[in-house]
């Protein structure tokens, strides 16, 4: 998968330090311990390309992965850009509405982007704040991937009851896609990669 190529190409706290538009690029966003940075690390199938939100840092900020071009060494494909995981209890309200902001401006604003990676527990289903940005992502029009994580602590029919759930909590996004995944299990994966990739590169 040219997933697997991903390396680390920048970090950003604002919108406007991000690099102009450019190439396809797909993002990641997720409730703080969803398992977004376990989706990115197995689909790029590296041990530590993206931080846990439990890792003190990085995790406040925008990171963006390059995929290189195999005929083009100097222009990357396409990037995986990592957005702020929300709702930790412990962040003061006006750091939480500040993300807020930069997630909702990047959503809205972002002209590159060619599809979202909605990161869920499949035990938590849709929370509250997965709703708020669900009402960004809706009028953007652009598709959604949502990957219903941790799916290896429910057994089979439970699964696909909350898929069913989701796909009825977000019914208001027209391109949506739910299916169970397990970062430790690679339950999704193969069909995860195939979506993100062709996003990327049609
Ligand atoms: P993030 O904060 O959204 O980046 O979440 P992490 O990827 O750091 O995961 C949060 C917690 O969930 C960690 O303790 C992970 O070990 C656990 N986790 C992540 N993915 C899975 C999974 O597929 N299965 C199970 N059982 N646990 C997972």
């Amino acid at each position: 998968s040219i997933l697997h190529r991903a390396s680390f190409f920048t970090s950003a706290a604002k919108l406007h330090q991000l690099p102009p538009p450019s190439v396809p690029e797909v993002c990641f966003v997720g409730r703080s311990n969803a398992g977004k940075s376990s989706a990115i690390n197995v689909l790029a199938n590296q041990k530590r390309l993206a931080f846990s939100s439990k890792t003190p840092g990085r995790t406040r900020l925008i990171n963006m992965f390059g995929l290189p071009d195999p005929l083009d060494s100097e222009h990357p494909l396409g990037f995986l850009v990592d957005l702020p995981g929300y709702g930790y209890a412990s962040v003061a309200r006006d750091a939480r509405e500040e993300w807020a902001d930069v997630l909702g401006a990047y959503l809205r604003e972002r002209t590159s982007l060619a599809g979202i990676v909605l990161l869920v527990d499949i035990r938590r289903g849709v929370t509250d704040l997965d709703r708020r940005l669900a009402n960004w992502i809706a009028p953007t029009g652009k598709p959604v991937l949502v990957l219903l994580t941790k799916a290896d602590k429910l057994p089979y029919g439970q699964r696909l009851k909350a898929v069913a759930a989701v796909r009825k909590d977000l019914a208001d996004i027209g391109a949506l896609n739910a299916i169970p995944f397990s970062a430790t299990h690679r339950i999704g994966l193969e069909e995860a990669d195939l979506k993100i990739t062709n996003w990327i590169s049609p």
